[in-house]
């Protein structure tokens, strides 16, 4: 059985910068937490918080403390209770998502409405922006209704390029192999993203988080295998599910 790998499977820029800057947090401060997960990925956070970052529900105290803005950023007034409880704040949101923030700011304050693919009453100007992992299919389909709707509309393609390349992929791969795999946590809105995609092309695709989800039956009578990963799923796990299904496959 082939197995092929997407050549974007994997992290992106944006979350191998976040861990970067993580890991570098933990190194240099003390006390450091991130509110939430710095990525949807169980395994990454189980290492992050291994090497010292507390991960918190709830802002307290931010004496002598520092707190890290996870890949996906973080609100306006999150950031400025953060500041107000004395937090020092690292922040390692993704350039990305900045730019999505920058784009809603300059908008609003010219009097637009903003639309991040939301409800559309009475509106006479929009600007529209995407959450950077959408699915730029179905966003496409959205802005022609908005567009039918309101007069004025501004939008910014705000889905990021490693989303669109992973995107451009998984619109190919389902087609070209017996049976497709996608790896991410199940709180990865982007791996879901991926999955969709997939399952609409081809209904041998799974998504998975780990090789011990994998069933054998999956491959019967399967000649080749497409591997593809969200923005979040880490290396060794690609690696693990390529050789779980590659040794079974060759026990045949
Ligand atoms: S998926 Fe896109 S927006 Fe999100 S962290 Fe990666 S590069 Fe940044």
């Amino acid at each position: 059985m082939r197995i092929n790998l997407a050549k974007s499977a994997g992290f992106c820029f944006g979350v191998k910068r976040a861990l970067k800057i993580a890991v570098n947090t933990a190194k240099t401060e003390k006390n450091v937490c991130m509110l939430g997960d710095i990525v949807h990925n169980e395994e990454v956070v189980k290492l992050i918080t291994k090497s010292g970052i507390q991960k918190i529900t709830l802002l307290s105290c931010g004496k002598s403390k520092t707190l890290l803005i996870r890949a996906h950023g973080a609100c306006r007034k999150t950031f400025a209770k953060a500041k107000k409880l004395g937090y020092r704040i690292v922040d390692a949101t993704c350039p990305m998502v900045k730019e999505i923030h920058k784009i809603v700011m300059e908008k609003e304050k010219l009097g637009f409405q903003i639309i991040i693919l939301n409800s559309l009453h009475k509106i006479k100007k929009a600007c529209v922006v995407a959450q950077s992992t959408q699915n730029f299919d179905k966003v496409k389909k959205v802005l022609k209704i908005i567009k039918a709707k309101i007069k004025n509309v501004k939008f910014f393609n705000t889905i990021c390029r490693p989303t669109i390349i992973k995107q451009e992929e998984i619109k190919k791969m389902p087609l070209g192999n017996d049976v497709m795999i996608i790896i991410g946590s199940k709180n990865s809105a982007n791996s879901k993203r991926l999955y969709e995609i997939s399952r609409n092309l081809n209904k041998n695709s799974y998504w998975i988080g780990s090789e011990n989800e994998i069933k054998k039956e999956w491959f019967n009578n399967a000649k080749s295998v497409g591997i593809t990963a969200g923005a979040s799923t880490p290396e060794p796990a690609i690696q693990a599910i390529i050789n779980h299904i590659r040794n079974y496959s060759s026990k045949d």
